[in-house]
């Protein structure tokens, strides 16, 4: 399995009173693509941030690729993310400022750079390539270029460590109905071709034909079931 929860509950520290997740048992195998869905509010993200190892579960186990993330310390959840997960977000959070080559090299970086820069490069380069990012773009800042050239440098910087599993946090809720299918269409031929597991959320139900399951997040969580 690519993740295995049990018995999670999970409040944030600073509401202690509020359950914001309870999960019984709950598991995803390797390779496969779940649409995750559901109000606002429903603990969507708090779960991915759950799965990612930003947020460490109040109670219960969290498995990820084969590794409990309850049971690290936050640095240790940190090293995990940035050698085996790819996260996509909402805002994409790429720094304005720097060019499409410098906010990947620097997720690299973040992985302890294993790999040797003159291939980081190449890799950088052949990504940028083939999500429709032309060498003329590379240098600006990315803040210049366009919301669909940016989403796709920001999946560009989760694929760069070649991570196991891809979590995107509502990925296409800036993006036009043009962008928003081409964005799709490269991100599930990637996630096939290197076998990744993908964890996908969104409130757009039309594009849940994309993924092998669809799972409401009422059916993993029972924290909204009395609100
Ligand atoms: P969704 O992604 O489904 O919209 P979230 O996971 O962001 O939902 O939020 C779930 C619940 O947790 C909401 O009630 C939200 O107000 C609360 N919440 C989110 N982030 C925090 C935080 N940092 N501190 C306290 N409560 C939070
Ligand atoms: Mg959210």
């Amino acid at each position: 399995m690519a993740i295995q929860l049990k018995d999670v509950h999970f409040c944030y520290p600073e509401a202690p009173n509020k359950t914001v997740l309870c999960i019984k048992n709950w598991s995803v195998p390797e390779q496969e693509h779940v649409f995750i869905h559901g109000p606002s509010g429903s603990g969507k993200s708090t779960l991915l941030n759950l799965l990612s190892g930003m947020l460490r579960a109040t109670q219960g186990e969290v498995s990820v690729l084969g590794q409990r993330l309850d049971q690290l310390s936050n640095r240790q959840r940190d090293k995990f993310r940035a050698n085996h997960i790819g996260y996509i977000f909402q805002q994409f959070n790429l720094i304005p400022y720097l060019n499409p080559i410098d906010n990947i090299r620097l997720a690299n970086r973040f992985s302890g750079g294993k790999t040797i820069a003159s291939d980081v490069d190449n890799r950088i380069e052949t990504l940028l390539a083939t999500f429709n990012i032309p060498p003329s773009e590379w240098q600006k800042p990315v803040a210049r270029l366009s919301i669909g050239q940016q989403q796709r440098i920001a999946i560009t910087r989760a694929m760069i460590n070649k991570p196991e599993l891809l979590i995107a946090d509502e990925p296409t809720s800036s993006l036009d109905p043009d962008n928003r299918d081409n964005f799709m269409t490269k991100l599930m031929s990637l996630a096939k071709e290197h076998r990744i597991t993908l964890l996908f959320v969104s409130h757009d139900m039309s594009l849940s034909h994309y993924f092998d399951r669809i799972a409401p997040l009422s059916e993993i969580n029972s924290a909204g079931a009395s609100r």
